[in-house]
C-alpha cells in the first residue's frame, strides 16, 4: 500500500467514525429529549387529573379548563382558584405520583391565591410505594381563602433502562471498532515501515555485495591469463583476495541466515559453561589489531570475581564482537572503549562504553528493531544493514538476558547485557 492510500484509508475512516459518533451523539441527545417531553406530558396530565378531582369534590363538576402551567423546566402551576384541604392533595399527589415512571423527587407547595402567599409545602421522596401512601388526617384544610399549587421536579427524568442498554451497546461497539481501527492502522503503519527498511536494507545489501564480487570478477580475470603461470607471487596474492572476499560474503550471508533463524524460533541454543572474562579477552585480542588501526584506546575492566556463563558460546561471542564492531564504526573521535564485566544484584553483566557519537533518546528502543539505522539525512557514511542489533537482541532474548542502553548524543554510549542469575 503506498502513502497515498494510506492517508485516503486514514482519512475516510477518521470520517466516518467521526460520522458515526456524531450521528450517536444526536440520536442520545434526541433520546433524552424524548424523555423529557413524555415525562412533561405524563406530569400536565397528572395535575390536570389532580386539578380536576378537587374541583369536582369541591363543586360537584370540573371548572377550570387547561389549569396546568410549565412555569420553569422544572416546575409547574396547577392555577385552580379553590379552597383545598390538604389531606386530599397530599393523598392525590402522592398516589399519582408513586408510579415507576415518576421516579424523582419532588416538592409541591400551596399558594394563598390573593396574596400570592406560600402557605404549605411538602417534599415527597421518590422512595414512597403505592402500598404505603395513606390518606393522611393531620394536614389543615384551607378554607380562609382560595388556593392553588405548584409542583417542582429538580432532577432528570429517570431514562428508561432499556435505552440506557440500547446506549450503552452502541458506545461499546463503537470503542471496539475504533480500537480496532486504531490497531489495523499501527499494523499498516508498521509493514509500510518494515517495506520501507526492507527496500533500504536490499539496496545496501546489493551495493556492499557488488563490491566484493567486482573484486573477485578483477582478480579470477587476472588468474584467467596463462602467463600468471609465471609469476606465483602474484598468483598467490590474487587467490588470497578473492579467499578474503569469500570469507567476507560468507559472513554477511551468515549474519543474515542466522537472523532468518533466530526470527522463526529456530535456533537451538547449545548452552556450554565458560568463564565470561576468558571469552573476553579472546575477543579483545583480535579487536584491538583493527582498535590499532585507528589509534584507538580500549580498556578492559574485569576486575570483578566473575563467575561461569551458560551460554550459547559462539553467539556470545558474535553480540560481543556486534557491540565493539558499533562502538568503533559510530565514533568520529579518537576512540576510547571500555569492556566492563562484573556481578549486581541480578547477575552477571558485561558493558561496552564508548565515546562516539551517542544515540538521541527518542531512538533508544528503535536501534533494536531490524533494519533500523538513526536518521542521518541522507548520507550514511558508516555502512551497515541495522541488524546487528536486533541480532544481539534476539540473541538476548533466546538467553533471557537484559539489555540496557545509556547514550548520550556526541558523547557517547554504553550498551549493557545483564545476565540473570
Ligand atoms: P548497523 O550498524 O548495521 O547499521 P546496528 O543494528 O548494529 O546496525 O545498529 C543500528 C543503528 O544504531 C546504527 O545504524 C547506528 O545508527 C546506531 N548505533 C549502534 N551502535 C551505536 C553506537 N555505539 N554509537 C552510536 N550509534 C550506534
Amino acid at each position: 500500500m503506498n502513502l497515498k492510500t494510506i492517508r485516503w484509508v486514514i482519512a475516510l475512516g477518521i470520517i466516518a467514525i467521526v460520522t458515526i459518533i456524531l450521528s450517536q451523539v444526536f440520536w442520545i441527545r434526541k433520546g433524552l429529549l424524548i424523555n423529557q417531553s413524555n415525562f412533561e406530558t405524563a406530569v400536565t396530565v397528572t395535575l390536570e387529573q389532580i386539578a380536576a378531582k378537587i374541583e369536582t369534590s369541591n363543586h360537584g363538576q370540573k371548572i377550570t379548563n387547561k389549569p396546568v402551567v410549565r412555569i420553569s423546566p422544572h416546575a409547574y402551576m396547577v392555577n385552580i382558584d379553590e379552597i383545598i384541604d390538604l389531606n386530599q392533595l397530599d393523598y392525590y399527589i402522592k398516589n399519582e405520583f408513586s408510579n415507576p415512571f415518576h421516579k424523582v423527587d419532588f416538592v409541591y407547595q400551596v399558594y394563598e391565591s390573593t396574596h400570592d402567599q406560600m402557605v404549605f409545602e411538602q417534599r415527597v421522596s421518590s422512595n414512597v410505594e403505592n402500598a404505603t401512601i395513606v390518606y393522611p388526617t393531620n394536614l389543615p384544610k384551607l378554607t380562609e381563602s382560595t388556593y392553588y399549587f405548584k409542583i417542582n421536579f429538580p432532577q432528570r427524568p429517570i431514562v428508561n433502562s432499556v435505552m440506557i442498554f440500547v446506549w450503552a451497546t452502541s458506545i461499546i461497539a463503537l470503542t471496539i471498532v475504533i480500537v480496532f481501527f486504531g490497531y489495523s492502522l499501527d499494523v499498516i503503519l508498521r509493514q509500510k515501515r518494515l517495506s520501507e527498511f526492507q527496500n533500504s536494507f536490499i539496496n545496501n545489501l546489493a551495493h556492499e555485495f557488488k563490491t566484493p564480487i567486482s573484486t573477485i570478477g578483477i582478480a579470477a580475470e587476472v588468474l584467467i591469463e596463462p602467463e600468471i603461470i609465471d609469476e606465483p607471487e602474484r598468483l598467490r596474492s590474487y587467490a588470497g583476495i578473492i579467499k578474503n572476499e569469500n570469507t567476507r560474503l560468507t559472513g554477511q550471508v551468515s549474519k543474515i541466515l542466522e537472523l532468518a533463524k533466530l526470527e522463526n524460533d529456530e535456533l537451538v541454543l547449545n548452552k556450554e559453561k565458560f568463564q565470561l572474562n576468558e571469552l573476553v579477552s579472546e575477543i579483545v585480542t583480535s579487536f584491538e589489531v583493527r582498535l590499532a588501526e585507528s589509534g584507538g584506546k580500549l580498556i578492559v575492566d574485569s576486575s570483578a570475581i566473575v563467575d561461569t556463563v551458560d551460554a550459547y558460546k559462539v553467539h556470545m561471542q558474535n553480540v560481543i564482537n556486534t557491540l565493539l564492531d558499533n562502538a568503533l564504526k559510530y565514533n568520529d573521535k579518537t576512540p576510547e572503549i571500555t569492556i566492563t564485566t562484573g556481578r549486581d544484584d541480578i547477575g552477571l553483566f558485561i558493558s561496552i562504553a564508548d565515546n562516539g557519537i551517542g544515540i538521541p533518546k527518542e531512538f533508544h528502543r528503535k536501534i533494536f528493531e531490524k533494519f533500523f539505522r538513526v536518521p542521518t539525512g541522507n548520507i550514511h557514511n558508516v555502512k551497515g544493514y541495522g541488524l546487528g542489533l536486533n541480532y544481539v537482541k534476539m540473541i538476548a532474548k533466546a538467553h533471557h538476558w537484559r539489555l540496557r542502553l545509556d547514550s548520550v548524543l556526541n558523547k557517547g554510549s554504553i550498551f549493557t547485557i545483564i545476565i540473570p542469575q
